[in-house]
């Protein structure tokens, strides 16, 4: 869909505001652009490039007189602050030169016109995202004034670091609390607990310590996202919000918005601290709730999935404000935002895979960073150097990664690789050699004099374990990848939407299974069955791993409407008959259950 969005769907056709036309001229566009741009140039594509410099060549070819960008309809800063971030990208990518003198205008612009027209609802709490562009701008220009315009934004924005600070929001939140009627949404207490906006406010932390230089603003990131787990994280790796916080149930839904929102805060979290559990968390995002709320080919999503998610339909589900649609497949389920916005999920990924370590100008400290592991390709320049390197790998279904490194000439460099937090007995070697077993949860460095040919090969240890959930429900993992049991799938078109169409899915199984595993037992699984990669990776038909346990129905356990309802307390018992079942990659399971009640032992 994001190679073809424009064709079928007018809000970034050839009417938007964003091209001069009268058509949708808010947000839809630039966020469009902020995930075609870099999809565009990492694959190299004419027809995508194309695409997007429509755009991009109306928006630096109208600027106004007075440094304003975008259509001049409207004059919010928010569509803007998205903009911003989607042209840093292209200036990145081409080096055009006309992409830094607009951005300058406009921020100076900003900068006076700031104090008569402050930050309000969207821009007000989501701030964060244009200070990275104001930093952008400062590390090429070194204007003194866009440090004011960086404490400017920053005293007129939301404080989302006093919010964590002293978390309040602990619990679901409803309608009746935000009190939200018409018009409402775009009060405080509404913005401060909405889902996308906690997304991006997660890198507000390790972004705002770039001015501020504090350590305690760099940590602040890591509290925020233990608060978000404690009281809303949920087994796909994201926290609850539909459309805001709304507790520990897993079948409560996650917006696609927040899914790649708290992805590229992540990326850029672990871009600043250096800390690898954001590496943890982002192949968490990546590899379960990201291709999970897709449909296979990528030509539908949903506004809101659930980990236990065992019906999408118009029944009536239990999201605290969000309509029926929410958890269809289709073009733009409940609200077109996510249709919008969810480009940049994977592009921002894989330009996340390598990063630069120490200072880029700091001569002897650069180095390679595998900060995610997924296959890809990477050309860079080290000290003048092209390196160039090739990572092939079946990861996250399997444990073997292999790296090829290629200098053009002999080049010393520390590699640092990602250990996860779970993978305890990673062995590595280099060339053959092994190196000191290194510790999950850090960067295992590689300090040596590379050469072209050079091989690291790592073994990552793909044990199945298990993590506790809502009402002590277990949910099975491996590697980064969450298991679910795939209930059976009934697909029913409710309506073609131009070039795609909008699903229901209905189950055609039973899926009250309580697991009958000892989950400290290194034998809790009964097999894992590994397949080559074939196909679409996330498909169900061609998963290439899963794995069989052991369980039982549990009568007590119904849905209504729709919707499971929430695990029993484990443990629990069932006097029905043992059977194995087969668990999948949770994204390969449309219909699923992730947090399963647990069995007494010996029930
Ligand atoms: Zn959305």
């Amino acid at each position: 869909m994001s190679g073809h969005l424009d064709e079928t769907w007018p809000d970034v056709g050839p009417n938007s505001g964003w091209l001069g036309g009268t058509g949708e001229s808010w947000e839809r566009g630039p966020y469009f652009l902020d995930g075609l741009i870099p999809l565009a140039w990492l694959l190299d594509d004419a027809r995508l490039k194309a695409k997007a410099m429509r755009f991009i060549d109306w928006t630096l070819e109208h600027q106004a007189p007075s440094g304003i960008i975008g259509p001049s309809t409207n004059d919010d800063w928010w569509p803007r602050i998205v903009m911003l971030k989607a042209l840093t990208q292209y200036q990145e990518f081409t080096g055009d030169e006309r992409v830094i003198p607009v951005l300058d205008k406009y921020l100076q612009f900003q900068l006076r016109e700031l104090p008569n027209r402050p930050l309000r609802d969207w821009g007000k709490f989501r701030w964060q995202d244009e200070l990275l562009s104001v930093i952008w701008l400062y590390n090429r220009t070194g204007s003194p004034y866009l440090i004011d315009l960086a404490h400017l934004l920053h005293s007129q924005g939301h404080d989302w670091i006093a919010q964590y600070a002293d978390f309040q929001y602990k619990e679901r939140i409803t309608a009746e609390f935000l009190k939200l009627q018409s018009g409402n949404g775009l009060k405080d207490l509404a913005l401060s607990t909405h889902g996308v906006n906690n997304g991006q406010a997660v890198k507000t932390g390790p972004a705002w310590s770039l001015v501020s230089a504090s350590s305690a603003d760099r940590d602040a990131a890591l509290k925020m996202v233990s608060e978000l787990e404690k009281y809303h994280g949920l087994p796909n790796g994201m926290f609850s919000c539909d459309e805001h916080l709304a507790g520990l149930n897993p079948s409560q839904g996650s917006e696609l918005c927040t899914v790649v929102e708290y992805m590229f805060s992540l990326e850029q979290s672990l871009a600043i601290t250096g800390d690898p559990s954001f590496g943890d968390r982002l192949e968490r995002l990546a590899f379960n709730a990201l291709p999970g709320t897709f449909t296979d080919d990528m030509w539908a999503h949903q506004y809101n999935q659930e980990p236990n998610q065992v019906e999408c339909s118009l029944h009536q589900k239990p999201w605290g404000t969000d309509g029926p649609e929410s958890n269809l497949y289709g073009l733009e389920p409940n609200f077109g935002c996510c249709t919008a916005n969810f480009h940049q999920g994977w592009p921002k990924f894989t330009g996340s895979l390598f990063m630069l370590s120490g200072a880029q100008d700091s001569g002897a400290q650069d180095g390679l960073v595998a900060a995610a592991y997924a296959p890809c390709e990477v050309h860079t320049v080290l000290r003048g150097v092209a390196v160039h390197l090739v990572e092939e790998t079946e990861y996250p279904f399997h444990g073997s990664v292999k790296l090829r490194v290629d200098p053009a000439t002999p080049l010393e460099f520390p590699l640092q690789l990602r250990i996860p937090g779970w993978a305890t007995g990673t062995h590595i070697a280099v060339n053959g050699q092994p190196v000191p077993e290194p510790k999950p949860g850090s960067f295992a460095s590689i300090d040596r004099s590379w050469r072209s040919g050079d091989l690291i090969e790592i073994a990552f240890p793909m044990k199945p374990r298990t993590s506790r959930w809502f009402h002590d429900s277990i949910a099975v993992e491996r590697g980064p990848l969450v298991f679910s049991f795939g209930i059976g799938e009934s697909w029913v078109k409710l309506r073609d939407r131009g070039m795609t169409a909008d699903w229901q899915v209905f189950p055609t199984d039973r899926w009250n299974y309580a697991l009958s595993l000892n989950p400290d037992s290194s034998q809790m699984v009964v097999a894992v069955e590994e397949k080559s990669l074939s196909g679409a990776p996330f498909a169900r038909r061609t998963t290439p791993v899963s794995m069989r346990v052991k369980a039982r129905l549990l009568d007590e356990w119904r849905s209504e409407d729709g919707a499971a309802n929430p695990p029993p307390q484990s443990p629990v018992a069932s006097s029905d008959q043992e059977e194995t079942i087969v668990l999948i990659p949770y994204a390969a399971a449309k219909l699923r259950i992730s947090a399963f009640p647990l069995l007494k032992s010996n029930a």
